[in-house]
């Protein structure tokens, strides 16, 4: 009994408490698998559905608990949050993407998605000392024009102003936050390029889209083609940002004193630029399909035209490499795919705020694709 009670691992005292909003998502997933390593964190993981593929939530870690909760509905909202009363760091990684961006209706529903949570849980988590909303680098641009055509790349710094007129739903979340939060709780933003990841619960997935598409033109024997303008395939257009990295500059920020009071913003990206032409061979030799050795470049190729008869293709792939079931648009979204290849603006920023306050994760983003394949086959998501 002596000895027993000798070999017992000691308690670790919970320091604090995160309440996760988008737990199933690009973001949540690597968030929530970083903090419940750290016994000092007890994790409320919130989202809509459950994600059975979400190892923390697979293995039920003492420290984790997954709350189902829709944030549109209030009264649910209230409900099942106000009973979180021990939460000491909020992390938004969330968003309604039922209407389309730079609607008004998109930036009213996400409104009311945060009001719904914050009017739950701001009187009761007495202990509340942070948020950390997720944004992206799209607070600087447009999409609606005017495209100015100017040669060099402008890279965007945090102090950038808001662009007009522009209807976008992460002025309205941050100015939501300083009123709500009236400098009696730190927040900061954080704003990420082209977010690389795993998810199957994700609108715009980057990762996703490239993953089936590779793994279709494998199984057809189709080449790889690289569908957008000459500008896109050419020319640094965007900032990779892998998940990893987005989710350790959330937690960096949030606990680091000094960073963590009213409303620092945070570029959160890989670093060093890129552009798909001299990374396109390596993804297709990572997925099995072929491509040329300068990569093979088309403007006229149209992901969502090429796409729209593979359904059942990519359901007899899913049968016989033995994968968790999807639907090819769980994963896929071929008409992101055609914009984010045509995007007619560069929205690159800058790190040298995040550097200069030692913030040290840098990845370069053909590395973080890599990386993020293998993972998505260990998901068994794809083959
Ligand atoms: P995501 O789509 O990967 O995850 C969304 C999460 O929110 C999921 O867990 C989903 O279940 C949950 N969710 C959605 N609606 C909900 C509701 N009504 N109730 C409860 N949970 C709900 O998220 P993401 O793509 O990482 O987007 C998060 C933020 O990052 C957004 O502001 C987005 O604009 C921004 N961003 C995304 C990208 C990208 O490439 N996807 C790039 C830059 C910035």
């Amino acid at each position: 009994m002596a000895a027993e009670e000798t070999n017992k691992p000691e308690a670790v005292a919970i320091e604090n408490v995160a309440a996760i909003f988008g737990v199933t998502g690009l973001v949540g997933k690597v968030l929530a698998r970083k903090l419940i390593s750290n016994p000092k964190w007890k994790v409320y993981g919130i989202a809509r559905n459950h994600d059975h593929q979400i190892t923390p939530i697979d293995q039920t870690p003492s420290n984790f608990h997954f709350i189902q909760c829709d944030l549109l509905n209030p009264l649910q909202t209230q409900k099942r949050l106000s009973l979180l009363q021990d939460v000491t760091h909020v992390f938004w990684v969330t968003w309604a993407s039922q209407y389309q961006l730079d609607s008004v209706d998109c930036s009213d529903q996400n409104k009311a998605m945060m009001s719904n949570a914050l009017d739950a849980m701001i009187l009761n988590a007495m202990a509340l000392r942070h948020v950390s909303l997720q944004t992206g680098m799209k607070h600087y641009v447009s999409l609606q024009g005017p495209f100015d055509d100017i040669k060099e790349a402008r890279y965007y710094n945090e102090e950038c102003p808001r662009v007009n007129p522009s209807c976008n739903f992460y002025y309205v979340l941050e100015d939501l936050l300083k009123e709500r939060l009236n400098g009696k709780v730190g927040w900061s933003v954080h704003r990420p390029g082209l977010l690389i990841g795993s998810s199957s619960r994700t609108l715009y997935n980057f990762m996703g889209s490239l993953c089936v598409y590779g793994t279709i033109c494998k199984h057809l024997n189709h080449p790889f083609v690289f569908g957008g303008t000459k500008k896109c395939w050419e020319e640094t257009c965007i900032d990779g940002s892998d998940a990893r990295l987005v989710a350790d500059q959330h937690i960096w920020a949030a606990t680091n004193v000094g960073l963590d009071d009213h409303g620092h913003a945070f570029n959160a990206i890989n670093g060093p630029s890129f552009t798909w032409k001299e990374i396109w061979k390596a993804l297709a030799e990572k997925l099995g399909a072929q491509a040329s050795e300068e990569g093979t470049f088309s403007e006229d190729f149209w992901y969502s035209k090429a796409m729209a008869d593979k359904k059942q293709v990519w359901k007899q792939i899913v049968a016989e490499a033995g994968l968790v079931q999807t639907e090819m648009d769980n994963l896929a979204n071929w008409a992101f795919l055609d914009v984010l290849f045509r995007c007619p603006v560069k929205i690159l920023g800058t790190r040298d705020k995040v550097d200069g306050l030692g913030f040290t994760v840098r990845y370069k983003t053909v590395d973080s694709i890599l990386y993020w394949i293998d993972c998505m086959r260990d998901e068994k998501l794809i083959p």
